[in-house]
């Protein structure tokens, strides 16, 4: 691999024409870019990933400290066959632990106590969690004729039309929390929920759609599974961490990219330059200069308001740029287990903003999985803000753990201090895909068509889990490798 110019000159870095192969740069290192490098490279291509931070990861990132193991970003994932053929090619299988099985159990808390959520069908009779009213609506669901008001209409809109304003509150509410960090009035069902959009659509009711998609043999993995990995050891979707925390994910890739990994390297300048692209990054040295075949950006939609880009680019990046991403907080915080008096016997508990709380929700993360906490203690991670509740998360440290262990104290019987605490902010958390979306994507589609060669990717695109990036990261370079394999 040929060196970086550091005084801008281009250099037979990342340059096709010094060995006859194509060559592509990805901006941003978080799981969807470093997928798409990964494949990328695998499929011959000289690349080149350029990270902004001093690590690969993006969202994705594990703290070990004091015995207790926290994570900044995501706790979990939910596995597909794509996602395991992933995790098998870079042979992290071992390394896997599947949650306990205990996190099928989903608390919600309603009027000020923890209810578990009914997760099946028959339990929805029965549970708490709603009146008998709410309950009856539930049953006349397949009856409601009431049509969509608009071709865009809004999860809760959806919600309240089919279902009744108390599951919205205390059903769908708390899981779009647990999603999206979102509010449901503000999301499009058709872009944030597509399939649920899809159900009506095709059976005239949620009820009868979900049966029939019962009844029907499971669906393909929808992605196809590059040639290059393994058919996946596990059929089954199995939610998932890693001993050593999620970090193992994007380290594993960013081992087997190597040298082509270069941190704290933000691309700040993209521009064309006859049929290739150059670009211009680096921290606060001399800029490295770059002339690539392809270019993918897998940074935040955020992130191109503050890149310099060409006025034919700029016509269709404002509006992927206004893509909000509303701050959070998470903090991990540990207690002695016997001073909680709740089994924490789950996966968690999410919070309806009806409630009016500071936790927007948490994970029993040391029921989960093993190793999140030294013997004798317990780990959980609260998130807090969101679209719901931004100006929360952006208070400090001191008085976020004052105001969630004042609410932890009633809903788990916490009684003692933390004796851990763990703190991170996230000004930009979780991309909101609001009721007008298609305009974002029908903008990032028409700078792909009208500039070949340039790519856009990441979790603002076809949906936020990391399965989702996984698959964005996958599809992304096969529509890479399709574009060049057609140049002459
Ligand atoms: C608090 C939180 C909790 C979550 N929980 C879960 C969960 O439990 N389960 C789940 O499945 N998902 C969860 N998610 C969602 C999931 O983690 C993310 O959607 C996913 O990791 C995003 O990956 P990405 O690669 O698209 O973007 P990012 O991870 O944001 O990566 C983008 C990268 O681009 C880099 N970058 C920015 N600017 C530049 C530049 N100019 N030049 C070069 N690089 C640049 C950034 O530093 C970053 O590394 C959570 C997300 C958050 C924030």
């Amino acid at each position: 691999m040929g060196t970086v110019a550091q005084d801008g000159r281009t250099e037979g870095f990342a340059d096709g024409v010094h060995d006859g192969r194509p060559s592509v740069a990805v901006v941003g290192g978080g799981i969807t870019g470093l997928v798409a490098a990964y494949l990328l490279r695998q499929r011959g291509a000289r690349v080149t990933l350029f990270e902004a931070a001093d690590q690969v990861g993006g969202a994705i990132r594990t703290t070990r400290t004091d015995g207790f193991l926290a994570e900044h970003g995501p706790g979990a994932f939910l596995t597909s066959p794509l996602v395991e053929g992933l995790l098998d090619a870079l042979g992290v299988g071992p390394a896997v632990v599947e949650a306990s099985p205990s996190a099928n159990r989903r608390y919600v808390v309603r009027d000020g106590a923890l209810v578990p959520f009914p997760v099946r069908p028959l339990a929805m009779l029965t549970t708490p969690l709603l009146s008998p009213p709410a309950k009856l609506r539930v049953l006349m669901e397949p009856l409601v004729r009431t049509p969509s008001p608009s071709p865009d209409e809004s999860v809760a809109s959806f919600v309240r039309r089919r279902l009744g304003p108390e599951v919205l509150d205390y059903a769908v509410d708390p899981f779009v929390a647990g999603i999206f960090a979102g509010d449901p009035e503000q999301l499009s069902l058709r872009h944030a929920f597509p399939r649920v959009a899809e159900l009506e659509a095709q059976h005239g009711s949620l009820s009868r759609g979900l049966m029939a998609s019962r009844r029907r043999r499971p669906a393909p993995a929808g992605h196809e599974m590059p040639s290059e990995w393994p058919a996946p050891a596990h059929a089954r979707a199995r939610l998932v961490s890693f001993a050593d925390g999620m970090q193992t994910l994007p380290e594993a890739l960013g081992a087997a990219l190597g040298d082509t990994v270069r941190c704290r390297c933000p691309v700040r300048l993209l521009h064309r330059q006859g049929a290739r692209w150059v670009l211009e990054a680096g921290g606060e040295g001399a800029p490295v200069t770059c002339t690539v075949d392809a270019v993918v950006l897998a940074t935040p939609a955020h992130v191109l308001a503050a890149m310099e880009l060409p006025a034919e680019l700029r016509q269709w990046s404002t509006a992927v740029e206004r893509v909000d991403y509303p701050s959070m907080s998470t903090l991990v915080l540990g207690f002695m287990r016997d001073e909680v008096a709740h089994p924490l016997d789950g996966y968690g508990v999410l919070v309806p903003t009806v409630e009016r709380r500071t936790l927007l929700g948490a994970l029993f993360s040391s029921s989960l999985f093993p190793g999140r906490a030294p013997e004798g203690e317990v780990a959980i991670s609260c998130f807090v803000g969101g679209a719901a509740g931004a100006d929360r998360a952006r208070e400090g440290t001191d008085l976020l753990v004052e105001r969630l262990l004042l609410e932890l104290r009633g809903l788990l019987g916490v009684d003692g201090e933390p004796t851990f605490v763990h703190h991170v902010y996230w000004p930009k958390g979780i991309p909101q895909y609001t009721v007008g979306y298609q305009a974002v994507k029908d903008a990032a589609a028409s700078m792909e068509t009208q500039h070949p060669g340039l790519y856009l990717a990441g979790n603002y695109r076809n949906g936020v889990s990391v399965g989702d990036c996984v698959a964005e990261g996958t599809e992304v370079a096969g529509r890479v490798g399709r574009f060049l394999g057609r140049r002459p």
